[in-house]
């Protein structure tokens, strides 16, 4: 399964909260980045980010392959 990792940019605050809660290390956020970005390949599309940003700035999608 291959999950997308979605910033809706002009809601994020670049809290960082998303980078601290994200158990599979997904999210990257360097002390030069404005924005977070996802690392390729390693959401599990658990969700918890999505629940845990307080601006609704993530979306995480299923990515169909039929492959
Ligand atoms: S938790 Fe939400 S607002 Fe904070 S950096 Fe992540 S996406 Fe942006
Ligand atoms: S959905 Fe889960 S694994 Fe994917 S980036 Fe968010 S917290 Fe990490």
């Amino acid at each position: 399964m291959t999950w997308e990792w979605v910033l809706i940019r002009k809601n994020c605050t670049g809290c960082a909260i998303c980078v601290d809660v994200c158990p599979e290390e997904a999210v990257k956020l360097a002390r030069d980045m404005a924005y977070p970005e996802p690392r390729a390949g390693k959401c599990t599309g658990c969700l918890i980010c999505v629940k845990e940003c307080p601006f609704a700035a993530i979306e995480v999608r299923k990515i169909h392959s039929y492959i």
